[in-house]
């Protein structure tokens, strides 16, 4: 019935001896007592509304416990228990000590996180205004530098030039990390090519390694996407912690970058994994929780002799956080650690991937750009299609370099001195066949050049790699000259002289005799095949070929066995025959061995007809005949 039954004498206090308050009264009028007698405090609520509060709350089944405050300020926590027959149970608890502490508390962290915003804003104000001079004293000591100065002159600006940009990275680290503190910190993300941004932090810290003998590695999932839309800058910041530390706690080794990720169905987000593993010094397991605290180092006798602030793993740890991602660190001492971060990225890709395949004829391409950077990743994505790329700098280059063993082009456009463009119009001179893809930071302008013809298709620059695979895909075979072009220098030459030129080839196999005779079937030489080094050295000297072709693995006596000892009768007066090896390896150290053995080319199986006939005309003397039969039209 919502009366009272019995009241302690603490619960009866609050009403400060009011006759009323005893056995029998309601509920109702408890509530209407504390309002009209003012012993409540109800603060912005009208009596009425509070009242109606408190009876609804009474009246549920399992009321919650509510806070009351009274005239004099102090606080009363209501928990009043229901039981079963209906009674209830009511306990009021002063709380008021606690509620003050709170407030007080909360106070107090108030005031700490403004006066830590002052003091974020106060250091980035600072790191601001000092970095602009330095960057003047940096910039000059630059200048100075490239003055006559005597060798002590000279090591003193290095000095100046050195501790300024030491002290440069010092005041950026605090700025950022105070930047994130204040709140001042905004993400601007943009389309950006991760794969690339990874690259260029490598070859950023690729002399530090290298001066250490440490590998870098980049394992960028094949299968992933590489433009994504992100911070590039602030990824790139974290990066280069993440493998600046990595290079400077290895000494022996290696660090390997690893990126996979994952795309859920329908969803255009990434989830990325990327992980930096180094094999150093580790991190003790009692220290690894710490170590994204700022200025949290790891101090002990091995790790003193490092420099650092401190703030670059809590920087990063900020920047992924605001980015929405986590990041991690596994280690053990001694061994290596392993830094890694996760974060949901949206993909700035078009479409569902379908597979492209390459055509046949396509096995070697030329890259062409004045930019490291960009030969290393365009030369490891074209080698990761399968296909053979060879880098060059510069127009001048690709055209020394140019021979039919290429099968495309891809050339930068903005090149010092000879740009893309012309460089497409001399190639088409050379050979007309090559197709040519341009990789263009201005399409559009590229577009506008007459040369613009010549080109085969245009990407922009940086260019993801899907796009890149489907420019390759789309070089059909057809669109290609049936017909291997043949170096012009082979037609061209008078045909006045009466003997042919002379091809020994040594080759044990049978059918590669064969395969070899009918590429050659239709040029004017005379050729002759060893089955074994032997038999070569022999030949060799009966037949005194102008070129010999030598295959590595033969029987009895191997290929670079065989050229030495050519060598060694060379070298008693006879002319030097140029010795082109063949071999079924490409294996990296085989060429110093063979080179060494004295042999002038390589070539690898499998054998192309352009690479041979390219070399036999190469080195076909004076006196020989045109190794293309006057009665044959030269293929255009
Ligand atoms: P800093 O490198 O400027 O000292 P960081 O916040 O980047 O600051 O790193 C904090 C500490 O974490 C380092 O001083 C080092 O003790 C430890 N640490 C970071 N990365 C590695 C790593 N790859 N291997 C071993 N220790 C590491």
């Amino acid at each position: 019935d919502s009366l009272m039954i019995a009241a302690n004498k603490s619960y009866l206090a609050v009403f400060d001896g009011l006759e009323e308050i005893r056995p029998g009264v309601s509920y109702v009028r408890i509530l209407q007592l504390l309002t009209e007698e003012g012993i409540v405090d109800t603060g912005d609520s009208p009596p009425a509304d509070w009242r109606a509060m408190m009876t609804g709350r009474w009246q549920s089944p399992s009321p919650d416990p509510t806070v009351i405050r009274l005239w004099n300020g102090q606080y009363i926590k209501l928990i009043d228990q229901r039981g079963h027959g209906g009674d209830v149970v009511s306990l009021a608890l002063n709380i008021t000590e606690t509620v003050r502490y709170e407030k007080e508390l909360k106070k107090a962290r108030e005031r700490a996180e403004a006066a830590n915003r002052a003091k974020s804003t106060f250091l980035a104000n600072m790191s601001h205004e000092i970095r602009t001079p330095m960057n003047g004293v940096v910039g000059m000591a630059e200048l100075l530098r490239d003055t006559t100065l005597d060798e002590e002159q000279k090591l003193y600006v290095d000095t100046i030039k050195n501790s300024g940009e030491a002290l440069l990275v010092i005041i950026n680290d605090v700025l950022d990390y105070s930047k994130i503190e204040a709140e001042k910190l905004v993400l601007h993300p943009e389309p950006f090519d991760l794969e690339r941004c990874i690259h260029e932090v490598v070859l950023l810290l690729q002399p530090v390694a290298r001066d250490k003998s440490i590998e870098m590695v980049v394992e960028y999932d094949l299968f992933l996407p590489t433009v994504f839309v992100g911070d590039p800058g602030r990824i790139r910041q974290v990066l280069t912690n993440l493998l600046g530390n990595a290079v400077k706690f290895t000494s022996r080794g290696h660090v390997l970058v690893r990126v996979v990720g994952m795309q859920h169905e329908g969803s255009t987000e990434t989830q990325l994994h990327i992980t930096v593993e180094d094999t150093g010094i580790g991190i003790a397991a009692e220290k690894v929780e710490h170590i994204f605290g700022e200025f949290n180092q790891v101090e002990d006798e091995r790790n003193r002799q490092f420099e650092g602030t401190g703030l670059g793993l809590a920087i990063s740890e900020k920047l992924i956080k605001l980015m929405g991602g986590t990041i991690w660190v596994d280690s053990e001492e001694g061994v290596g650690s392993c830094f890694g971060f996760r974060l949901a990225l949206e993909t700035d890709d078009t479409g569902p991937e379908e597979p492209l395949g390459l055509p046949e004829h396509l096995k070697k391409i030329m890259v062409v750009d004045d930019l490291e950077v960009n030969r290393l990743i365009m030369g490891k994505q074209i080698e990761a299609f399968g296909l053979k790329v060879h880098c060059v700098e510069n127009g001048p280059q690709a055209l020394e370099m140019l021979d039919d063993s290429f099968d495309a082009i891809v050339t930068d456009h903005n090149m010092p001195g000879m740009d893309g463009l012309e460089l497409a119009r001399l190639l088409k001179e050379r050979r007309d066949d090559l197709p040519i893809i341009l990789a263009s930071s201005d399409p559009g302008a590229a577009e506008q050049d007459p040369a613009f013809a010549l080109i085969r298709g245009v990407m922009p620059k940086p260019t993801p790699r899907r796009m890149l695979l489907r420019h390759l895909a789309a070089l059909e075979a057809e669109q290609r000259p049936q017909v291997d072009r043949l170096p012009s220098a082979v037609a061209s030459t008078p045909s006045a002289q009466s003997r042919p030129m002379r091809i020994l080839a040594a080759e044990d196999n049978k059918t590669n005799q064969l395969v070899f005779e009918k590429m050659l079937k239709s040029l004017d030489i005379d050729l002759k095949f060893a089955g074994n080094g032997i038999e070569a050295i022999e030949l060799y000297q009966k037949f005194a070929p102008d070129l010999i072709f030598m295959d590595i693995s033969m029987p009895q006596m191997d290929g670079k066995e065989a050229s030495e000892r050519i060598r060694v009768i060379e070298g008693q007066g006879i002319s030097r025959v140029p010795i082109v090896a063949l071999t079924a390896h490409a294996m990296d150290g085989d060429r110093e061995g063979i080179l060494a053995a004295g042999l002038d080319h390589y070539l690898t199986k499998p054998l192309r007809k352009v690479e041979i006939i390219s070399m036999i005309a190469k080195y076909r003397p004076d006196d020989a005949r045109a190794i293309i039969p006057e009665n044959v039209q030269a293929p255009a």
